[in-house]
């Protein structure tokens, strides 16, 4: 098989075996290498719209789209530009811009919970921020997440974390102190009886509630009915920090993240991914009140060398008023509808048991017969068949996330041709599974 591969991607081959000399498995992030799925990642050259393509010079339509930044589609011209624009007036200054206000003020328009937000460069270090600033305004000790959540690599985040560690089969990371684990308390998503048990044990303890309101990061799974609404009640009668990270939600499910669609307000929200509209950009921002306990304000220490870079915002803020003006949501949550419909139909054609969860441009198709609503159930995925899948979609020229355990995503670069095409491409690949 691999021999097989060489002989379709003879560059990324050369690339990887390169790679994996100097940066380990090759890759600068886990989920990159294919450990998932099998065979050798393919190394990419460049992006336009829909589609992308690789150091051999084969274009893929590409349902990944940067693990979820790319929402305009890769290179729009508009983002591009400004960048280039930005770059011309030098890259960092270490001081405050305008354009730092002007990202701030759009997330605030679109974030009714947020009324005040601090700049970092990733996800990671805004939910890490987040939980600091949380303990620092309770007091408390304990974080409550959600097994299959994923909300970056933090020490006290890592435990029962979803895709990445999944995938590679790993429960937990060596290098985390179990003092820092144990202060995290994981319970299943979807379960309130579940949650609230923990509180009856130990609520006065919890400083913060973290949580992927629609789950991204144990593939495609929406809450329940009611359920984030029983989370809201149940951390707001014992005094916890309600963290809604929307660093994959925000802007995605809805302008307002996933708090605009269930019409919820978290007291703290993450953001990340499309607000950096495909380069570094990472937020964290809520209530005044735990906001102002952030230094210089507030004792509780936060800060980043690069946080607030201008091209980075450039892009994250261009990227902003484009959704809004062009308000793409309908549209993104058509094409998925179409494609999810057609997926799951070539799937039953070919005779093979899926179950295809969507939420607006967010899906996931998983290879079991029964419903899946949280990391137990997701977790019965015929991950050999999703490997066999994910290497004939490839072969099609279609670029999935390479593990069952992610969400794809939809572009408003994907147009109707592209999605038939796609559907086309998953006729055959079933086939083959
Ligand atoms: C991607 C992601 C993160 C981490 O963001 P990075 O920029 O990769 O550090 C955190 N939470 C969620 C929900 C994510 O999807």
């Amino acid at each position: 098989m691999t021999e097989i591969k060489k002989n379709i991607y003879p560059r990324s081959s050369v690339l990887f075996e390169r790679a994996i000399e100097v940066i380990p498995g090759g890759v600068n992030s886990p989920v990159r290498a294919f450990r998932g799925v099998g065979g050798t990642p393919l190394f990419i050259q460049s992006a336009r719209g829909a589609t992308i393509t690789d150091a051999d010079g084969r274009t893929y339509i590409d349902y990944v789209g940067s693990w979820g930044p790319m929402i305009l589609g890769h290179a729009h011209p508009e983002v591009i530009s400004a960048i280039q624009t930005a770059a011309a007036r030098g890259t960092s200054y270490g001081a405050p811009t305008e354009l730092e206000i002007l990202l701030a003020e759009e997330v605030i328009d679109a974030f009714p919970s947020i009324e005040k937000l601090r700049l970092t460069s990733s996800g990671t270090e805004a939910t890490m921020s987040a939980l600091r600033v949380a303990r620092g305004f309770t007091g408390r000790p304990k974080i409550v997440k959600f097994e299959g959540c994923y909300h970056g690599h933090g020490d006290s985040l890592l435990v029962r974390a979803g895709s990445g560690v999944a995938t590679l089969g790993l429960p937990d990371s060596p290098g985390v102190l179990p003092e820092v684990a144990q202060s995290t308390i994981t319970v299943p998503y979807n379960d309130v009886a579940a949650l609230e048990h923990v509180f009856d044990e130990v609520g006065n303890q919890i400083a913060a509630v973290i949580i992927e309101p629609v789950v991204g990061n144990m593939g495609c799974v929406p809450p329940r009915e009611n359920y984030l609404q029983e989370v809201r009640r149940i951390t707001e009668k014992q005094g916890a920090v309600l963290i809604f990270d929307e660093v994959m939600t925000g802007f995605r499910v809805a302008r307002g993240g996933a708090q605009e669609l269930y019409g919820i307000k978290a007291d703290l929200t993450c953001l990340g991914k499309i607000i950096g509209g495909g380069l570094p950009v990472g937020a964290f921002g809520g209530r005044r009140e735990i906001m102002d306990v952030v230094a210089p304000v507030g004792p509780v220490y936060q800060a980043g060398t690069l946080s607030g870079n201008p091209l980075a915002v450039t892009a994250g803020l261009t990227t902003l008023r484009l959704l809004k003006s062009l308000n793409p949501y309908p549209q993104l949550e058509r094409a998925t509808a179409r494609l999810v419909e057609g997926m799951t139909e070539a799937a039953r054609e070919a005779g093979i048991g899926v179950v295809s969860n969507r939420l607006g441009s967010m899906f996931t198709t998983f290879f079991t017969s029964a419903t899946v609503y949280d990391w137990t159930t997701a977790s019965r995925s015929d991950r050999a068949a999703f490997g066999r899948f994910f290497h004939a979609m490839l072969d099609e020229g279609v670029y999935l996330a390479p593990s069952q355990f992610e969400a794809g995503f939809v572009s408003a670069a994907h147009s109707d041709e592209i999605i038939d095409r796609t559907i086309a491409s998953a006729r055959l690949a079933f086939g083959r599974v």
